[in-house]
């Protein structure tokens, strides 16, 4: 598999944030918007247990680059 073609999930029980590396631009709106639980310093870098499930996906939504994309665990089957 390519390195750079990563797809990682985090979850906090309730939602599951989706990256996919190779569309991020790095461009750090999530930062912003949530830096509790985006944090690119760290290894891993996404802290879903820091925010609420409500502000997760308020703010995978304004992820520009469509590289977060979010499901709810209970829709899962
Ligand atoms: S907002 Fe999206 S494109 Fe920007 S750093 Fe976060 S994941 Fe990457």
């Amino acid at each position: 598999m390519d390195a750079k073609d990563l797809t990682k999930e985090y979850s906090n029980g309730e939602v599951t944030i989706v990256w996919k590396n190779a569309l991020c631009q790095h461009a750090a709106e999530c930062v912003r918007n949530n830096p509790e639980v985006f944090k690119p310093r760290e290894k891993p870098w996404i802290h879903p247990d820091n925010s609420t499930t409500e502000k997760i996906i308020e703010t995978v939504k304004k992820c520009p680059s469509g590289a977060l994309t979010y499901y709810l665990n209970d829709a899962k089957p």
